[in-house]
């Protein structure tokens, strides 16, 4: 459970990183490479023994390790270490962990991106997925082979906002010596997955926690012991496949993620909204903090209760026609933009089964509950959520959704 001394928000706030010139945010570090007075100590410093040095910016810079060390404070865990994007992220702590001809678990609605790799690239090099729902726990334990090194899973799936029960499959996970890496991009603060005895944490950093959209970056979080392993010169995947971030970038994410948690309320708050009125008005809504929820009790019983229940929702509007009709509307009317993406001021809205998700098969879209016609919001800092809400339901009506057969009374 999420440990209540463990307050993530105050955590972000209180960490003070000074300029070298007492600047209230840290200097950027705007080199490639770095200068030693003595050769001995640039040897020791490839070799990952001096503290406080640099000797290249693929290795690490101090941009990127305070970004890295606020975001391991935040997730709880000893260290991170950010990344060009979430599937640099990703990838790298999943080749870290498996080797050819080994196995990995995973639950079936995850990103289209990391299914993708899952499902398409890694074949190559004979490691096999199997793709369960992670809801139902027997049928995780009943996939776990004797190769199987991994358990993948979201904490709040994308698109379908499913939630991952963190403490048990962590319990899976001990109990066959295999580790369980979530991908928290959903739920920032929200969730705190390590407390729940997660080995590995990752996010894309493109979505609420820089929160502007104008970069894609990721971060994996871990023990000390994991996080050397993926930055060792002779056989990390971090260091050797090198989805490095650039440090400019570090930087304004890092002053970006000290407003996470106001901005994570107010997603919270709007999302919640909008939600409870319109499945008021009958409309086929998903979000964990509606009690219709299938997964609500779990989501309300991991969370960190200040932060709400997050800023994504689905619709169900049955067929892509539908569906596209109802999104040019909404950007018609200015109430958000038709794009993927998550975790901006304004509300981003796409139809993934067409789109982001697109690269899961249409049968096992299908099985799973993925209808071309789902339309995932992520709701944005609007300060007049009323106004937004008066506009949807008018959309719905001009579209006739209440004249068909798909609300839920
Ligand atoms: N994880 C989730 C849940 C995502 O939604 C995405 C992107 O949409 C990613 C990972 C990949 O992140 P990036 O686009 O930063 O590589």
């Amino acid at each position: 459970m999420a440990r209540p001394e463990h307050n993530p928000a105050k955590i972000i706030q209180e960490l003070q990183f000074f300029g070298e010139f007492g600047g209230v945010n840290p200097s950027i570090s705007d080199s490639a490479t770095y200068t030693f007075l003595k050769a001995k100590t640039m040897l020791e410093t490839f070799e990952g023994n001096t503290e406080g040095c640099y000797l290249y910016s693929r290795h690490t810079s101090p941009s990127n390790h305070y970004l890295s060390l606020a975001l391991a404070k935040m997730e709880n865990t000893e260290s991170a270490n950010v990344a060009a994007s979430g599937m640099g992220a990703i990838t790298a702590a999943i080749l870290q962990l498996v080797n050819a001809g080994e196995h990995i678990v995973s639950s079936r609605t995850i990103y289209g991106g990391t299914y993708a790799f899952l499902k398409n690239w890694l074949p190559k090099f004979n490691i096999e997925t199997s793709f369960v729902d992670i809801t139902d726990l027997s049928k995780v334990e009943a996939a776990i082979k004797p190769n199987t090194k991994i358990i993948y899973t979201e904490t709040l799936s994308n698109p379908l906002l499913e939630v991952s029960d963190i403490e048990a499959l962590s319990k899976i996970a001990k109990k066959y010596g295999i580790k369980l890496i979530v991908d928290n991009t959903f739920t920032p603060l929200i969730f705190t997955p390590a407390n729940m005895g997660a080995d590995v944490v990752v996010h894309s950093l493109t979505k609420f926690i820089n929160g502007a959209n104008d970069t894609v970056g990721g971060v994996v979080c871990s023990s000390n012991d994991f996080i050397n392993q993926l930055k060792d010169v002779n056989d990390g995947s971090s260091m050797l496949l090198g989805p490095v971030m650039d440090s400019l970038r570090a930087a304004q994410i890092l002053k970006n993620l000290r407003t996470l948690p106001v901005r994570m309320i107010q997603h919270s708050k709007n999302a919640k909204y909008l939600a409870e009125h319109l499945e008021n008005d009958g409309v086929k809504v998903s979000y964990p903090g509606l009690k219709s929820h299938p997964q609500h009790e779990l989501f309300s019983k991991m969370m960190h209760p200040e932060f709400g229940y997050g800023g994504m929702m689905t619709i169900d509007l049955k067929t892509v026609e539908m569906a596209n009709e109802f999104m040019e509307r909404l950007q018609d009317k200015n109430v958000g933009y038709l794009a993927v993406s998550l975790g901006f001021y304004r509300t981003l809205f796409n139809a993934p089964g067409k789109g982001t998700s697109s690269e899961i098969p249409e049968e096992e879209r299908k099985a799973m509950g993925l209808s071309n016609g789902l339309v995932r919001m992520s709701v944005g800092l609007d300060f007049d959520i009323e106004d937004v809400y008066r506009k949807m339901k008018k959309t719905l009506e001009e579209i006739g959704y209440f004249k068909t057969d798909l609300q839920t009374q």
